[in-house]
């Protein structure tokens, strides 16, 4: 990985400042051609992207395909629609405004600044800069050092496809980080961790720039007695193991009733045996963590509550088997902070209003999952909670459906993105006002004597 200097980030931001004012990106003929560039790159190159990611996550062939290089659906949505949403919408006025009209007209930002993680690198990094090309911004993208496969490869393959003055990568660390946050950009589109979203924010704040923060957060998921146990069994695993737990959006800590806890956990165990074999170690769809410091963070967690599923460990490999945590007490580490990684503490009610009050007294969520055929329990859950995003008798799939907007609220982020949220969060909407010339009411002119029993 080459470590970028400050004057070679001033470069790059200089010739993408000339490229975008020389008005090219405006032009939505533009937009498509390179969104159907963007799709080349990702289709044509499934195989290198498949590779990085075994190497850098152990990632399976099946779920790089589900999670990472189905970023083409994305791009496709914005194809299709991009069309429409750039085009200015007429706008109502009032009745007594007869002479007007109102237009409001998307525009691009400027020149943003992509910053990703390392836990979906690739989808996490092209998923922004599909809105971000589709508005009419240049971008700068900086993919994770923490997945450093992932992150040489997109940046001998973006080259390929598009100009440095439109799209440019830049590789690094938290110093290349720095040196980006340094510079005026026109908006910042962060994914990460919330303590690194408040240094964005705060070196965003010095120039006045808008930023989208994706973060994280511990996200609870309610099971309530009211379901089918072997869906709901089978979709809890799915979304807390895949990718080794290491997803934003994975449900980081359950909230059961105590009447069907028993049952639950022992569904969980016969599921996580089907999906992954009696040795996860072996499974070639099992996930290793991202970096020694991850896994010694994870660790730790293990000696809160009881084990009683998994625990097996190996340092050399990364490897944490698939976990199931029981007894623990809301004050150890493991309910303080997000997990991001394959351990899943159960925590049981026999009240939903505790399930509620413990969400409530915790940092709002990026997702929250609850599986109940209870409809009135549903409304309450939605209407007691807040969180990022709701996902009722399934986890993770909502991140998939281009028309729902995907962001955070309070700690999990601010912001949203894919499909229209996507060019909305890069776009400015200008509105304009025309007036004409048939005539001109002198009623709002001074003198204003005896004007005010006119209104
Ligand atoms: P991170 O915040 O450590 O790093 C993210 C990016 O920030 C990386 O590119 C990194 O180089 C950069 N960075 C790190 N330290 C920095 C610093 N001091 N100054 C400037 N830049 C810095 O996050 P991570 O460990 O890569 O990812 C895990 C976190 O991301 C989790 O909290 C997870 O929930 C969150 N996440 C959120 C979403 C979402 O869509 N909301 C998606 C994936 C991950």
């Amino acid at each position: 990985m080459i470590t970028i200097t400050k004057s070679e980030v001033t470069q790059i931001i200089e010739k993408q400042r000339n490229f975008f004012a020389s008005g090219q990106t405006k032009d939505v003929n533009f937009r498509l051609e390179q969104l159907h560039k963007l799709k080349q790159l990702v289709t044509e190159n499934e195989q290198p992207i498949t590779q990085a990611l075994k190497a850098d996550l152990n990632k399976s062939e099946f779920e790089a395909y589900l999670s990472e290089i189905s970023v083409v659906q994305e791009i496709n949505y914005a194809i299709k629609n991009v069309k429409k949403w750039a085009k200015p919408k007429k706008a109502d006025v009032p009745l007594d405004f007869f002479s007007y009209s109102g237009k409001i007209y998307p525009e691009p930002l400027g020149l943003v600044l992509i910053i990703s993680p390392w836990n979906y690198p690739f989808s996490l990094i092209i998923s922004p800069l599909v809105g971000a090309i589709a508005a009419g911004n240049c971008a700068i993208i900086k993919p994770s050092e923490l997945a450093p496969h992932t992150s040489s490869l997109v940046a001998e393959l973006v080259p390929q496809y598009f100009q440095s003055e439109y799209i440019a990568v830049v590789e690094g660390g938290v110093e290349t980080s720095q040196e980006l946050l340094a510079q005026k950009f026109d908006h910042i589109f962060f994914t990460g961790g919330t303590a690194i979203g408040k240094i964005v924010m705060e070196a965003a704040a010095k120039h006045l720039t808008p930023v989208t923060l994706e973060l994280g957060g511990k996200s609870p998921c309610i099971v309530d007695t009211d379901i089918n146990l072997e869906h709901t069994a089978r979709r809890i695993t799915w979304g807390k193991f895949m990718n080794a737990g290491q997803t934003c959006i994975a449900p980081d800590y359950l909230l059961v009733d105590q009447n069907i806890k028993k049952d639950l956990i022992a569904a969980l165990q016969k599921t996580i045996k089907e999906l992954y074999g009696e040795n996860p170690a072996q499974s070639p769809d099992y996930g290793r963590i991202i970096s020694h410091r991850h896994f010694e963070r994870l660790t730790k967690f293990l000696n809160n509550g009881k084990i009683i599923v998994g625990g097996e460990t190996n340092y050399e490999e990364k490897y944490i088997a698939p976990t199931i945590l029981d007894d623990v007490a809301l004050s150890d580490p493991v309910m303080q902070e997000e997990i991001f990684g394959p351990i899943l503490p159960v925590i049981e009610y026999t009240d939903i209003k505790d399930a509620i009050a413990l969400i409530n007294s915790q940092s709002k969520p990026l997702a929250l999952y609850l599986f109940t055929q209870n409809q009135n329990l549903q409304k309450r859950i939605l209407q007691e909670t807040s969180s990022g995003g709701v996902c009722l008798n399934d986890t993770i799939m909502q991140v998939g459906v281009s028309s729902l907007p995907f962001g955070g609220v309070g700690d999990s982020g601010m912001g949203n993105y894919h499909g229209k949220a996507s060019f909305d969060t890069f776009s400015h909407y200008k509105s304009v006002l025309k007036n004409s010339f048939w005539f001109d009411l002198n009623w709002r002119y001074a003198p204003y004597k005896d004007k005010l029993s006119l209104l």
